[in-house]
């Protein structure tokens, strides 16, 4: 006999977890879909894929109309190699690598402000997860793409919290970062996408509050595991 799960109907849920840069939401998620045998949809990562494109075509990212155009002529997929890490594929081509600077993380908050490309990365986003069994990770998951997805997470934690975590992780890369300017990337990021009109990052009404200040991600991944587990009442 099988069992659907929440408003959507789905023989498995959708899990939305949403939350400002650098809260551990890429790591947490990715893990969390691991445990439980679903697929990840990194949602930022079509945004930023937009930011990049429009960069290589010389579409400027303030320029809404054309950004929308360019979002819906992309060919964007995921590809999932066997040790579990995702990937951005545009036609066809892995540019994982070009889309993770902070220069294109900059970009991609720029692009993600006008409702054209939002509009245009909705029905995809909505495919990605239509089967449930998945977990997106992004800003506006719980608000916008799913408001109906059976759990809700908004992960954050504070801005110096996510400063050190990246400094950490840029460290552990050998790269050599300077502690004020990460917080201002971050800071500046997070104020431009919770200030913007189109969907602006925020936690749903409906969604669990998880602030990670204090928690290793081991303990993240336990909550959130947790989280669903009580949710779909297994
Ligand atoms: O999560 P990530 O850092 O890759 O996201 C890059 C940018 O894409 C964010 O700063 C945000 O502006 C935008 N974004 C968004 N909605 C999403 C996911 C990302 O606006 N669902």
């Amino acid at each position: 006999m099988s069992q659907t799960h929440g408003r959507g109907g789905r023989e498995q849920p959708v899990v939305a977890i949403d939350g400002p840069a650098g809260a551990g939401k890429s790591t947490a998620a990715r893990r969390l879909a691991e445990h439980l045998g679903f697929v990840l949809v990194d949602t930022g990562a079509l945004y930023r894929g937009v930011a990049l494109s429009a960069q290589e075509a010389g579409v400027d990212w303030d320029d809404g109309v054309a950004l929308g155009r360019l979002a819906e002529s992309l060919d964007f997929a995921f590809h999932i190699a066997e040790d579990g890490t995702p990937s951005l594929r545009i036609a066809g081509v892995d540019r994982e690598a070009d889309i993770r600077s902070p220069a294109i993380a900059r970009g991609a908050s720029d692009v993600s402000r006008h409702p054209e490309v939002r509009a245009a990365l909705l029905g995809l986003q909505r495919r990605l997860g239509a089967e449930g069994g998945v977990v997106l990770e992004g800003r506006d998951i719980g608000t916008v793409v799913f408001p109906d997805a059976d759990v809700k997470v908004f992960l954050t934690a504070s801005s110096q919290e996510r400063a050190r975590r990246r400094v950490n992780d840029l460290i552990s890369r050998g790269q050599h970062p300077v502690f004020a300017a990460i917080l201002e990337g971050i800071e500046a990021r997070d104020a431009q996408d919770m200030s913007r009109e189109a969907a602006p990052l925020k936690p749903a009404l409906d969604a669990i509050l998880l602030e990670t200040d204090h928690m290793s991600l081991d303990q993240v991944v336990e909550r959130l595991a947790e989280i669903v587990r009580n949710s779909s009442g297994a």
